[in-house]
């Protein structure tokens, strides 16, 4: 029997479909792996904004986790949206039970729109520092994430891909990814003029979770979702996708 490439996805609702969970299932699909969903928080939010986030208790978050993955085996694993310091336990310890592999890990503090998606920004930080990236083969945060995060040079025990997409009035977005050793790799890209930024992050890094699925290599994985991403912005450039910051082109 042939057997699907798959990708669990742990990450908040954002109903507007642009950002979270519903792109990164998307995202997984669009590339060729078998989509698994979890939502750790329910938002309520549009392209211009969100108002409110309930987070999903970590209780039954872990059961849903367990039960999804005792069926069916994830080849890797993307983590979004993180509300609660009990979720990112729980995660973590789902993660180290059943040996996950793959793990990419958006670190998602706060929105683009200004919103904190975290309920206390410092434990958050904290517990994932401690607990939740150690566990993984990537984290992806932004330039404003890895400054609230700390990165620094040097070696850890995780492989992290800082995202140029924030570098102001620039004509460049490259990435630059730091391996554990210490060493650098960079990533080139041009800016995609469009308005319709929403929810890059989780495509990013879903698109890399779904890669590794597929079993490719790191650099190859990220070259690869840097692509996807690059066409789906440029294809949704043109499109009226709401109010505010569309979602891009995930059809
Ligand atoms: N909502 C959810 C559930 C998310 O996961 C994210 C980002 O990862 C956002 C909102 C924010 O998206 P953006 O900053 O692209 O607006």
């Amino acid at each position: 029997m042939k057997r699907y490439n798959t990708v669990l996805v742990i990450a908040g609702l954002d109903p507007s479909g642009g950002a979270g969970l519903l792109a990164d299932t998307k995202v997984c699909t669009l590339t060729g792996s078998y989509a698994m969903g979890v939502a750790t928080s329910l938002t309520v939010q549009n392209t211009a904004g969100v108002w409110r986030a309930e987070s999903i208790d970590s209780t039954l978050l872990g059961e849903q986790i367990e039960k999804a993955i005792e069926d069916i085996r994830p080849d890797a694993v993307k983590i979004g949206m993180v509300q609660s310091g009990g979720q990112v336990r729980v995660i973590s310890d789902i993660i180290r039970r059943y040996e996950l592999k793959n793990v990419v890990c958006d670190p998602v503090l706060v929105s683009t729109s200004g919103h904190s998606l975290i309920d206390d920004l410092d434990e958050g930080i904290a517990l994932r520092k401690e607990l939740l990236f150690p566990l993984c083969e990537l984290v992806t945060p932004n330039l404003p994430e890895s400054r609230l995060l700390g990165i620094k040079e040097g070696a850890r025990e995780y492989n992290v891909l800082v995202k140029g997409g924030h570098i102001e009035n620039s004509e460049i977005s490259d990435d630059i990814l730091i391996y554990k050793d210490g060493e650098r790799e960079q990533f080139s890209g041009r800016r995609i003029k469009t308005r319709n930024t929403h929810g890059t992050g989780c495509v990013l890094s879903s698109a890399i979770a779904s890669g590794l699925a597929k079993g490719m290599i790191l650099n190859e994985a990220i070259t690869a979702a840097k692509e996807f991403l690059s066409e789906r912005l440029k294809h949704g450039s043109d499109y009226d996708a709401g109010h505010g910051h569309g979602g891009m082109y995930l059809i």
